[in-house]
């Protein structure tokens, strides 16, 4: 039987034995001991499955990362150290020096510094488009070096929703991957998967661990993608790996263990952004309770911004579960349970009206933070975004008035209470 989201959530990715730990034990070696070196030569020749080395695979990280492949209907996946490391992880795997990529201009800063400027200098080109752009200029992007397209669910922090169907459609047509970074959603709120996405990434650091406790990432491969469709542009997968005693992945591990065996075995290999193991169990408490905080975080995001939206001193909200905003629609269809507790907005009066009111607060606090269980809140304009000229910053879709608010898991009455306060005069 299959069983819902939130007993995945709970029960997922670990059923321990007769007489075993009930929560996923924290396996905190980096080494494994074998009889023979025969036995360990196996394990070296992807011949048999087993540990020898944390750097490649831990069980403690292996138990929580088939709870996050199982939470998005994957085939398989992998937990790094950060959302950074599978946001890489996930292109670098199948893009090399000479190729190309089309991503979403609405995408996390973090991921447009790493694709826009860190790997263009390894040689791999980004042709960034607007998501609400048409069919015609989606497929404009696409070369015939393209190797995939990359976008997110929830825009962080332009909070627009994907329109996965259609991205998904112009990444096959061109016979390409769509990979989507899931972070802002959750499984919770949606499987970007059933949506017909190939990979899934997230920075695990913001719902899924959900305390502000420690910085991870995971990706999740869908195993739908056929790369030997296309053999000759996917040659990681589809050709013999040297460096792994001529191993071609997609015939040894199928579609649904290729991607991320290569990824474990070459790159976590090469680059080794390994999550230790005791983050890795603390990611799983986070994503034990990740059903029922999203419920909160969703209800008092919502609660927020019609307050704010009803507020006369609020010159704008966004916000995909208002009526009126311009995700509106696209959020009932992809996030019919809710979006997520992010809310952005402008105060009426520019740059110091907005510096005032963040003096103001007491319950939000100022963090270069978003999605866990305190209520936080940033100013771009005088942090992120600090050095730019009012001109620069409505260049990249910020204004010097805009806010933006991550609602925590608090009382929504009492978060209110504190926005009111600080708007007061
Ligand atoms: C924070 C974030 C990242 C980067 O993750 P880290 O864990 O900070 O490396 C990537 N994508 C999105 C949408 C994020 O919010």
């Amino acid at each position: 039987m299959k069983n819902r989201i939130e007993t995945t959530c709970v029960q997922g990715g670990y059923t321990p034995g007769n007489g075993e730990p009930r929560q996923i034990p924290i396996i905190q070696s980096t080494t494994f001991k074998y009889d023979t070196s025969e036995d360990m030569a196996k394990l070296f020749d992807l011949e048999a499955s087993g540990y020898f080395y944390t750097r490649l695979q831990n069980p403690t990280n292996d138990n929580v990362a088939a709870k996050i492949c199982a939470l998005e209907g994957g085939s398989a996946a992998m937990l790094t150290s950060s959302g950074q490391a599978a946001s890489f992880y996930s292109v670098f795997n199948i893009a090399s020096c000479g190729d190309h990529v089309v991503a979403s201009s609405c995408i996390y800063g973090g991921s447009y510094n790493l694709f826009a400027v860190t790997m263009k200098r390894m040689g791999i080109e980004f042709t960034f488009i607007n998501p609400d752009c048409s069919e015609e200029e989606f497929q404009a992007a696409f070369r015939p070096n393209t190797k995939a397209v990359f976008a997110e669910t929830i825009a962080n922090p332009a909070l627009v929703v994907l329109d996965i169907e259609k991205f998904a459609k112009m990444a096959h047509k061109n016979g390409v991957p769509l990979i989507v970074d899931n972070t802002f959603a959750t499984p919770v709120n949606c499987r970007p998967i059933e949506w017909g996405a190939d990979i899934v990434i997230h920075s695990t650091t913001k719902y899924m661990d959900g305390h502000a406790s420690g910085v991870g990432g995971c990706i999740v491969d869908s195993g739908k993608f056929d790369w030997t469709k296309y053999p000759e542009k996917f040659p990681g997968l589809c050709t013999p790996d040297h460096s792994y005693h001529g191993i071609t992945y997609t015939e040894k591990f199928g579609l649904e263990g290729a991607f991320i065996t290569k990824a474990t075995a070459q790159l976590m290999r090469d680059l080794g952004s390994i999550q230790s193991p005791q983050n890795a169990f603390l990611l799983n408490l986070g994503l034990e309770s990740l059903h029922v905080r999203m419920e909160r975080h969703c209800a008092n995001g919502q609660a927020v911004a019609e307050f704010l939206n009803s507020h006369d001193k609020i010159e704008s909200v966004k916000y995909c579960g208002l009526k009126g905003d311009k995700y509106y629609d696209l959020a009932q269809k992809y996030l019919p349970k809710g979006s997520c507790g992010v809310v952005s907005f402008e105060i009426k009066g520019g740059r110091a009206a907005a510096e005032k009111f963040m003096k103001k607060l007491k319950l939000a606090i100022i963090a270069t933070h978003v999605a866990d269980a305190h209520t936080c809140v940033l100013h771009p304009a005088s942090a992120t975004h600090r050095q730019m000229t009012d001109a620069e910053l409505y260049n990249c879709g910020i204004s010097p008035s805009m806010i933006r608010f991550s609602c925590g898991i608090e009382n929504a009455d009492d978060i209110i209470a504190d926005l009111a306060q600080a708007l007061a005069d």
